[in-house]
C-alpha cells in the first residue's frame, strides 16, 4: 500500500476466477474492508471467450448485499429466484437487492461467448433492510454529466447534482468516468470515503499512477480530486459515508456474525426455498462449509 498525497492509498487487488471468467478482485483488500457500503469488487476480464464457453456463473445465493453489475464490453444474461430474466448491456445498470435471501445466474445470452468486460461490485445493506425482502431492477436510461475532459455516468446515488434512480439504502455513490487525455477535476461528498478503480488505460491521482488491478482509497474530508489522464481512461468511482457497522462476509453472504454465515451456508445447502430456484440450463453450485465449520 503506497501512500499517495494526503489520505490516498493505491491498494493491490488479487488475481481470482469466477465461473469462467478472470477477475481481478480488488475489494475486500487488506486495509480496507469496505468503501462507504461497497463491500465487494470484481473487475472482469477483459477477456474473450470462445462460442460455448461464454459467461458461466451457475445459479448462486446472496445475502444482506446488493449485486451491481456493469458491463463496458459484451452482454450477460441474469436469471434470479425472483423470476427475472434480463439482458445486461453496457451502459445499462443491473441491481439486485438480497435481503434476507436470492439467488441468480449470469449467463452467456446466446453461447456465441465474445469479449466481456465490466466489474461487478457488492453494496452491503443495513440492518433495516438486509433480512428483508429481495428485488430487482435493470435502468437504462441513467443521468451523465458532462466533465472537463469526458463524461460521468452516475450508476447509484449523487454525482456533480445528477442523481440516479437506482436504490439506495444507505448513503452512497457509484459513477462511470470516461476520460479524455487531459486533467479533469471531479467534486466529491467530503462526508464520503471513495474508492477509484481503472478498468483501461492509466490516470494520474495525487502523483500516483493507477493503472487497473488496484483500488485507490482516499478518506473523508476531500471535497475534490484531480485526475489526470494520459489517453483514453475508464474508471469506476465509488463512495460513501463510512459504513458504520461491521460487516462480516463469506462466500456470497454478507452478514454480520459467523453464526448467520452458518445458517446461509445450511439453508443453500439444504435447498431451503430462503433463496428459491433459478430457472437456468446451469446446475445450482455447491459449495463446502466454512472454515470454522471444518471447511477449507
Ligand atoms: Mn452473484
Amino acid at each position: 500500500m503506497a501512500e499517495a498525497g494526503p489520505g490516498l492509498e493505491v491498494l493491490a487487488g488479487r488475481s481470482a476466477q469466477v465461473g469462467t471468467l478472470p477477475v481481478r478482485r480488488v475489494l475486500p483488500t487488506r486495509g480496507h474492508r469496505t468503501i462507504g457500503a461497497w463491500c465487494f469488487i470484481d473487475h472482469m476480464g477483459p477477456t474473450t471467450l470462445r462460442a460455448g464457453d461464454g459467461m458461466a456463473v451457475p445459479p448462486h445465493p446472496h445475502t444482506g448485499l446488493q449485486t451491481v453489475t456493469w458491463l463496458f464490453e459484451g452482454a450477460a444474461l441474469h436469471r434470479d429466484s425472483l423470476g427475472s430474466e434480463q439482458l445486461i448491456r453496457p451502459g445499462q445498470l443491473n441491481l439486485m437487492t438480497a435481503g434476507a435471501g436470492i439467488a441468480h445466474s449470469e449467463e452467456d445470452p446466446d453461447g456465441s461467448g465474445g469479449t466481456v468486460h465490466g466489474m461487478q461490485l457488492w453494496v452491503a445493506q443495513p440492518a433495516t433492510t438486509r433480512s428483508a425482502g429481495s428485488s430487482f431492477e435493470h435502468l437504462t436510461d441513467l443521468p451523465r454529466v458532462h466533465l472537463n475532459h469526458g463524461t460521468a455516468t452516475v450508476l447509484v446515488g449523487r454525482f456533480d447534482g445528477a442523481l440516479s434512480p437506482a436504490r439506495r439504502d444507505t448513503d452512497h455513490a457509484g459513477v462511470e468516468l470516461d476520460l479524455r487525455r487531459g486533467t479533469t477535476v471531479v467534486p466529491l461528498d467530503p462526508a464520503y470515503e471513495h474508492g477509484l478503480v481503472v478498468a483501461s488505460g492509466t490516470l494520474t491521482v495525487a502523483g500516483t499512477t493507477l493503472a487497473p488491478g488496484a483500488v485507490a482509497h482516499l478518506g473523508t474530508g476531500a471535497d475534490e480530486l484531480a485526475l489526470t489522464a494520459d489517453g483514453a481512461v475508464i474508471a469506476l468511482l465509488i463512495g460513501g459515508v463510512p459504513f458504520p457497522e461491521e460487516v462480516s462476509m463469506w462466500w456470497n453472504f454478507v452478514a454480520r456474525t459467523r453464526d448467520e454465515l452458518s445458517d446461509a451456508y445450511r439453508d443453500w445447502v439444504d435447498g431451503s426455498d430462503r433463496f428459491g430456484p433459478v430457472t437456468s440450463p446451469l446446475a445450482r453450485v455447491a459449495v463446502g462449509p466454512p472454515p470454522w465449520l471444518g471447511g477449507g
